[in-house]
């Protein structure tokens, strides 16, 4: 029993739920809100936080609708920088106190809300740190650096993590016996456009094919382990975007270039940067390289993919299939 304002004495409340409707950025918002009513009068019980907690309940609603991230979303996020409210409006570029507003309850733009969801990945903390530090102490930018480095790993991890992941098998017929090794990969590539002065992509994953091939069918070993699959444009190292990327993260050694050849997308060619590193190969492998090269050193990307479309490995193997080096055996050359 409570005493009621409007019947002048105690009185029995019970709690009701009651709709109430927004209209917020265009969008109709209906929410329920428990009050409580003399159950004698029907008065409610007078609620000085009302506006807030409908505000609230409409605008979690509204966030839930739109994906956008709710303040305790925001929250840690800024947390797992380790940053202070005003600490990451700096960086944002946004007003003092408009981090604060938001994790207190106010609405966010989509734009401010876009930014956030970004800065999930330290990737883009990364870039947003280095591309606008302004604001931060030297400490401040040191010591968020340093949870960046921590959260991302470092990059040598990260690449030996993506390499056992993506190319780590055990020696076995899939990879001529030989388990993947990324420096002597950069090294063939750098060999190859180090000689052609024009290497393009096309013709690199068919060297690259033939080079390990012919070293299977010499000595029943490859040279570099890599798996290969047959696509429709020939043998090609088995999930080459990564491979190629990984090459390609080798900027001091390997320069890709794009050349402009009137079609939809340039040309990708490959140069060296510097002579390569032949001491990771043996007398034989360094034959087999030069073999190669000498073997398909006039052909066009199309005619070496033609020749590699005759092989009895691409021919025999379905697309998408993964070829079994068995195949070096009744290769064309070698
Ligand atoms: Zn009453």
């Amino acid at each position: 029993m409570e005493y009621c304002v409007e019947c002048l004495e105690d009185s029995e409340f019970k709690p009701v739920e009651i709709k109430k409707v927004f209209n917020i950025r265009g969008e109709h918002i209906e929410i329920m809100v428990t009050r409580f009513q003399c159950s004698c009068c029907g008065e409610l019980v007078p609620d000085p936080h009302l506006e807030e907690q409908y505000f609230a309940k409409a605008y979690s609603e509204y966030r839930q609708r739109k994906g956008l991230l709710q303040p305790d979303e925001m929250i840690s996020i800024r947390e797992m920088y380790g940053l202070s409210q005003r600490q990451l409006a700096k960086l944002f570029g946004w007003g003092h106190a408009t981090v604060s507003r938001y994790e207190s309850g106010a609405l966010q733009s989509p734009s401010h809300n876009a930014e956030f969801i970004l800065m999930k990945n330290p990737e883009n903390m990364k870039r947003l740190l280095e591309s606008n530090a302004k604001g931060l102490s030297g400490k401040e930018f040191s010591t968020l650096d340093n949870r960046i480095a921590s959260l991302l790993g470092s990059k040598e991890e990260k690449v030996y993590r993506l390499l056992e992941d993506l190319f780590g098998d055990a020696p076995g017929i899939t990879n001529g016996f030989v388990v993947f090794n990324l420096d002597k990969v950069v090294q063939t590539v750098k060999n190859f456009a180090s000689k052609d002065n024009r290497l393009l992509k096309v013709k690199l994953m068919k060297y690259l094919w033939y080079i390990d091939f012919v070293h299977f069918k010499r000595f029943n070993i490859s040279i570099n382990g890599i798996k290969y699959a047959a696509l429709p444009l020939g043998p090609v190292p088995d999930k080459y975007d990564f491979l190629m990327g990984l090459i390609e993260n080798e900027s001091e050694q390997i320069l890709k270039k794009y050349e402009d050849i009137g079609l939809e997308n340039p040309a990708e060619l490959y140069r060296a940067i510097g002579e390569p590193d032949l001491c990771l190969f043996t007398k034989e492998e360094i034959e087999t390289l030069d073999y190669v090269y000498e073997s398909f050193k006039n052909d066009t990307s199309s005619s070496i993919a033609a020749k590699s479309h005759l092989e009895k490995a691409w021919i025999e193997t379905a697309i998408g299939q993964i070829i079994s080096y068995e195949y070096a055996h009744e290769l064309s050359i070698g």
